[in-house]
């Protein structure tokens, strides 16, 4: 019997997997290929959402999400991200990720093109095909900023949608505003769209982070609580954009989603009230590893934002024999692959404890011929 529809005929989660049993083999790896940031959902976020349930608020919202929060989202992006937006421009999304599935729907016909910066977070280069549409790689090899030659020659009648991501997962990198409002320039020439994933606004240490959709109205701004708030597992994000395109999202909700949980979004409106997670632990691992790594002869880019950095392995190994050999060593690592149509590097991430990230470089060191 056939199990999986041809949609998913390129879906690979294979090195996802693997890295899962190099997981589950070790006793007490160093774990440095999670994309978690440091420490637990803060206290008053969790009080939030226990009096949450024991208040009741646990039934349907709307399927844009508690009115109370998307205004409270559009005051945020109003201020700190300078969009022109209102709470009815706003959709409450499960995190995410589910948002960008849900755009890519809402949005895309077949035969449509999207443009992907490569290396990028793998969802946006799956989730495509669900829609029936066409990806297009734009590399950033070797600098990891964006090449808007290359982005412009890729762009065709069929491209509806750019998609980038400041500041990177997985390479760190963080575009400055002059490349951005060229981008603007370039999507407004031709007509397109762009998606903004700005998950990791708060984790900028070199410039400062600007949002596209502040001068570019055919932006698709997504956000949410998992890293700014260390809420990863309460899943709720959130998106703003043009009416039409919200509208359609809210229809789209209604019966994929019906709604966001009502708890995650009462703890989320409280989450708000206080700043994000500090940066300053982030800038202090950020800065070791950036000499650790170079002190071992590796060329450290990007790395200006999010907690991750993305190096190349040494000469004549892919990324797979290098986290093989570090997961030898009792390190886990991800390999670039996951990311990228690139082997040839890896992603160590630095959300975790400094400790942790201390004695994972320690081990690259090692394994650094
Ligand atoms: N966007 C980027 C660039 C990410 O790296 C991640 C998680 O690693 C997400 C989005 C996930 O967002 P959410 O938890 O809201 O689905």
């Amino acid at each position: 019997m056939r199990r999986a529809s041809q949609r998913l005929k390129d879906f690979d989660s294979s090195v996802f997997q693997e890295v899962f049993r190099k997981q589950q083999a070790l006793i007490n790896p160093i774990d440095l290929s999670v994309g978690l940031p440091e420490g637990e959902t803060p206290q008053y976020i969790k009080d939030a959402g226990i009096r949450a349930i024991q208040d009741n608020y646990t039934t349907y919202t709307s399927a844009n999400g508690l009115p109370e929060l998307r205004e409270a989202i559009a005051a945020k992006l109003q201020t700190e991200n300078k969009i022109t937006t209102d709470k009815d421009s706003v959709t409450v999304v499960p995190g995410l990720t589910t948002g960008l599935l849900l755009t890519y729907l809402a949005i895309l016909d077949p035969g449509d093109e999207v443009i992907v910066m490569d290396p990028s977070y793998p969802p946006y280069h799956y989730l495509v095909g669900l829609a029936d549409a066409t990806l297009k790689r734009i590399p950033t090899l070797p600098n990891f900023q964006l090449d808007l030659e290359a982005v412009e020659a890729g762009i065709s009648q069929k491209t509806r949608i750019i998609v980038i991501n400041t500041p990177n997962n997985p390479t760190g990198a963080v575009y400055p505003k002059e490349d951005l409002v060229k981008l603007a320039n370039i999507a407004s020439r031709y007509g397109t769209l762009i998606i903004s994933d700005e998950m990791y606004e708060s984790f900028v240490y070199a410039g400062k982070h600007f949002s596209i959709g502040s001068m570019y109205p055919n932006t698709i701004t997504m956000n949410g609580f998992s890293k700014a708030y260390a809420m990863t597992g309460w899943r709720l994000g959130y998106i703003t954009g043009p009416a039409e395109i919200i509208q359609t999202l809210n229809q789209l909700q209604q019966y994929a989603v019906f709604c966001s949980s009502s708890i995650a979004q009462h703890a989320a409106l409280e989450a708000f009230k206080q700043p994000t997670v500090s940066r300053e632990p982030y800038l202090m691992k950020r800065q070791i590893v950036h000499d650790q790594l170079t002190r071992a002869g590796y060329d450290i880019q990007g790395n200006d934002g999010a907690y991750y950095t993305y190096f190349k392995v040494p000469d004549g190994q892919t990324d797979l024999d290098f986290i093989t050999t570090a997961a030898e060593h009792n390190l886990l690592l991800l390999p670039g692959r996951a990311f990228s149509k690139d082997k040839t590097y890896v992603r160590l991430s630095y959300g975790g404890m400094i400790e942790d990230v201390q004695k994972g470089l320690a081990i690259i060191a090692h394994i650094t011929k």
